[in-house]
């Protein structure tokens, strides 16, 4: 299993790790701080040992991250066992958290604003992270409205807080007040780091609803 240091430490865009398979361009590591698509949240960009990722694939089910593997852009000279240097794009990294953090906030305020919705899919990228779910009404009108408690929320300032869960090693609880739901992501410690964000609502068919979340910065 790799240890992820990207859910100890989200901050983190440097670290070595151990070899511990090898097959063509294909690698897994003893541990890393790179991520690997999961729960809708993209992938990390990076080296390991100055050989660009072509793609980062997890392991796993769900929320659940076993272990990733990495293709790399060339066959690599490092074998099994070898010590090596992963570094990951900073910039993407911290937009992904923000956005990811934000997507939660997004969810508990939409409810807070129209009551329970269900979710059929959600996305994080650098650029932009949507929500999508089932909803009768276009919500044009609530978004200023969204907006605005999304913002002054991200400006009070509350602590997030990523929790293991007891029973499965690999389930974590993403947390902030009351709020507690399930996510292999990475996270900001406190919403003050996201900024002011801008909502865009989305027209995605009838009796669905899309939401986007725009960063400033
Ligand atoms: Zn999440």
């Amino acid at each position: 299993m790799t240890i992820k240091l990207f859910w100890q430490d989200p901050y983190l865009t440097e670290c070595t790790a151990t070899v511990t398979e090898i097959n063509g361009n294909k690698i897994n590591l003893d541990q890393t701080i790179f991520f690997a698509f999961s729960g809708g949240q993209a992938s990390d960009e990076g080296t390991i040992s100055g050989i660009t990722v072509s793609e980062a694939v997890k392991q796993g089910d769900k929320e659940n991250i076993i272990d990733i593997e990495y293709t790399l852009g060339k066959e690599p000279s490092f074998k099994v066992g070898d010590t090596v240097t992963i570094k990951i794009n900073p910039e993407r990294r911290r937009k992904l958290r923000n956005l990811h953090s934000a997507a939660h906030i997004l969810y508990y305020l939409t409810e807070d604003v129209i009551g329970k919705v269900k979710i059929i899919g959600s996305n994080i990228a650098p650029e932009k992270a949507r929500m999508d779910f089932l909803y009768e009404k276009p919500l044009n009108e609530v978004i200023p409205q969204l907006e605005s408690k999304m913002n002054l929320f991200i400006q009070e300032d509350h602590h997030i807080i990523m929790k293991n869960n007891e029973e499965k090693q690999d389930l974590r609880w993403w947390t902030c007040g009351e709020w507690k739901m399930p996510c292999g992501g990475t996270h900001v410690r406190s919403s003050g780091e996201i900024g002011s964000i801008t909502l865009k609502r989305v027209n995605v068919g009838k009796g669905k609803e899309r939401i986007e979340i725009y960063i400033e910065k």
